[in-house]
């Protein structure tokens, strides 16, 4: 070994070592938050780590940046070899691994190439941030950082594309299977302008590579680049489904005093990893309808805040579990408070649980439990209510006397659409082949009852063998579960499953995709299980078995459009059977809106935010209708008894009633089959 080996030894031992007990730092602040297992279903997490993490799927999604990025993440892949052949070449000059043979010409190659790209693609990215000024990545005063680490990529790719140009001109032909079509020509050229001098600035280009690399590392974990190592990690033990249940609690826990995410300490430990993961790259605030409309809700900002609590808080836990006293300045720090001083209570009321943040994150990283988490302290602990969140008490006060959000309703009128119908409940008779859970609008709201009696006559012509549960039937807990009302949706939770297994049900079917998701995705949580189908799949399926016909003769041609709900589209990945179901009437034309399927924007109902007031920015459901109206349909279907509430609320508001209709799947199918 000569002096520059050992130069570079120290300076590769101090290195890694202050990396270690940076990396060992950050790990520790994972131990302050709550256990979760997500080390079961390895196979299915290694083929998502696969796809999303290294095959950068939903990066790819967006046509121009995601190239761009992906190019970069896969370039880098390609140059972590690169970097522990330099670390060898640091201990012993000349090292390389050209004994591969063709694998390194295959190696080389793709460094080769992958060079260009980066170099390309990082005076590409800063065009985008500087001069084009993309909306999207310009956030809270990031830019110099955001520059000098694209320069810092910049400089590590070139001076390693120069050095591999000069390698062979410095070392000889030792590297026989190596190939650069890019790096040797350049080479050359150096070689033939500069002579004996280029081994100085390959000297320079190695020993510039090797510390911007080695302080890049060390400087990871210190900034928003931390994504860089806890990506794949992440993806690996993120959701390896939709995310479409909520966590329950259970409240007869010995001690439980806490309710709900009040500090970082409430979190799993995987939400804080999340924090550490958020590449600040703005793709779940650019499709959240809230942050859309104008509202204080930005999802990205909701993580990133989680990220600073986490890096304030938590060494100061660690400081009192070691038996230390705060300082003054570290308990006013300690004293904050996550919801009121790091996140607004405004911004977490504005979110409507829709998921769009969650479908589009690249790291997969899951909003909505920290949002209704959050929400759980801000009802179960503090009581705590906004503006717009004033009438969640009379909603919860609804809830525990009549079983029904709204008032004026008594629960002895739950079945009364149903009078004359000649359907029984399951007390009459028990015998069923499909239990149809009605839901509370489909039972009280006066348009929705007629989807209600829609859909009930569609399987009374198909000859179905249904029941309903009647005054038997309770809310099931969507509401009071998603605006933080954990305790009450635990209650109707629990009635609902005791009355489901007084009848033996082990088949549901609902006209809302809240009730669908509810009991299909939250009660086996509670150890009920039964096959709960969406009245848009079950329509489906009875046309298929031709149980329902459709009257040919009484159709005339229809333009429709079809906007998908966040429950049974994105939380249950449900896009093809409404679609089918429209399109099997004959002279129906199906026309997409702009967003659509896992795209879809929400009508700005969910997450309990029907049963609150909208004051701030854009109304959610006329932005969305808007984008249904631009389709020129006359006719837009929808799925759920909200999504018809809100969307008919926009076409009023654009004062189209005359020209548009909103009709739900089941009604679309009934106006076109006889009795
Ligand atoms: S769930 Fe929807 S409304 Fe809530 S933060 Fe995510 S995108 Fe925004
Ligand atoms: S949460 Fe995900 S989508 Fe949002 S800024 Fe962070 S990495 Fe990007």
């Amino acid at each position: 070994m000569h002096l520059q080996n050992y130069v570079f030894l120290v300076v590769l031992i101090a290195a890694l070592a202050f990396f270690a007990k940076s990396a060992l730092r950050l790990i520790s602040y994972l131990r302050v938050a709550k256990p979760t297992n997500r080390l079961f279903n390895i196979p299915k997490r290694i083929s998502t780590t696969l796809l999303v993490g290294f095959g950068q799927s939903k990066i790819l999604r967006d046509p121009v940046a995601g190239p761009i990025h992906a190019a970069i993440f896969w370039g880098f892949l390609i140059l972590l070899f690169s970097a522990s052949e330099m670390i060898l070449e640091g201990l012993h000059d000349g090292w390389s691994f050209s004994f591969l043979g063709p694998v390194y010409t295959v190696i080389t190659v793709l460094t080769d190439l992958f060079c260009v790209a980066i170099i390309l693609s990082t005076l590409f990215a800063m065009w985008r941030r500087y001069i084009s000024k993309i909306v999207r990545l310009q956030f809270h005063g990031e830019q110099l950082e955001a520059g000098l680490i694209l320069l810092t990529i910049f400089c590590i790719v070139s001076a390693l594309f120069v050095q591999n140009g000069l390698r062979e001109h410095v070392h000889g032909a030792d590297f026989a299977w190596a190939f650069r079509p890019f790096a040797s020509p350049v080479g050359s050229m150096l070689y033939g302008m500069l002579g004996d001098a280029s081994g100085a600035v390959f000297y320079v280009a190695w020993w510039t590579h090797a510390v911007l690399i080695l302080a890049f590392l060390n400087y990871l974990p210190f900034s928003k680049h931390l994504h860089v190592l806890t990506s794949i990690p992440n993806v690996f033990l993120g959701p390896i489904a939709p995310t479409n249940a909520m966590e329950p609690i259970d409240f007869e826990e010995e001690g439980a005093e806490r309710f709900g995410i009040v500090d970082i300490e409430d979190f799993t430990w995987k939400s804080l990893l999340d924090g550490y993961t958020c590449t600040h790259c703005g793709r779940c605030t650019s499709v959240c309808p809230a942050y859309q409309t104008g509202k204080v809700l930005d999802p990205r900002g909701v993580i990133v805040s989680i990220h600073a609590r986490t890096m304030d808080k938590a060494p100061l836990i660690l400081k009192k579990e070691s038996g230390q006293e705060l300082t003054e300045a570290e308990q006013a720090i300690w004293d904050k408070k996550l919801v009121g001083d790091y996140i607004s209570p405004e911004a977490l009321w504005a979110c409507t649980t829709c998921g769009a943040c969650m479908q589009e994150c690249p790291v997969n990283i899951e909003h909505v439990p920290a949002i209704v988490g959050m929400r759980r302290s801000m009802v179960m602990m503090e009581s705590q209510f906004t503006e717009e969140s004033a009438l969640l008490p009379d909603v919860y006060g609804n809830l525990e006397n009549n079983a029904v959000p709204w008032g004026g309703f008594a629960q002895s009128d739950r079945a009364n659409w149903a009078e004359g119908m000649g359907i029984k409940t399951a007390a009459e008779d028990p015998d069923m082949e499909v239990l149809f859970w009605v839901g509370c609008a489909g039972s009280y709201d006066e348009r929705s009852k007629k989807i209600t009696k829609s859909f009930a006559e569609l399987m009374q012509i198909a000859g179905i063998n249904f029941r309903i549960l009647g005054t038997e039937e309770f809310c099931n807990g969507d509401v009071a579960r998603r605006t933080g009302n954990e305790f009450l949706a635990d209650s109707l939770t629990k009635t609902n499953i005791e009355t489901l297994n007084r009848y033996s049900v082990t088949k549901i079917v609902t006209t809302c995709p809240h009730c669908f998701n509810t009991l299909r995705n939250e009660y086996s949580q509670y150890g009920y299980q039964a096959e709960v189908i969406h009245h848009t799949v079950f329509i489906g399926q009875l046309i298929d078995q031709g149980k329902l016909k459709i009257d040919k003769a009484a159709l005339s041609a229809s333009t429709i459009t079809y906007h998908d709900s966040c429950y049974l589209g994105r939380y249950n990945g449900e896009y093809d059977a409404p679609r089918d179901v429209l399109e099997s009437v004959p002279g129906v034309k199906l026309v997409e809106p702009s967003k659509s399927q896992d795209r879809a924007m929400c009508c700005g109902a969910g997450g309990g935010r029907m049963y609150m007031e909208e004051t701030v920015g854009d109304r959610v459901n006329i932005v969305r209708t808007n984008q249904l109206l631009d389709t020129g349909a006359t006719t837009i279907a929808v799925n759920c008894p909200f999504c018809t509430t809100m969307i008919t609320d926009g076409v009023k508001a654009a004062d189209k009633v005359d020209e548009v209709q909103v009709l739900d799947v089941s009604e679309v199918v009934r106006q076109h089959v006889n009795a």
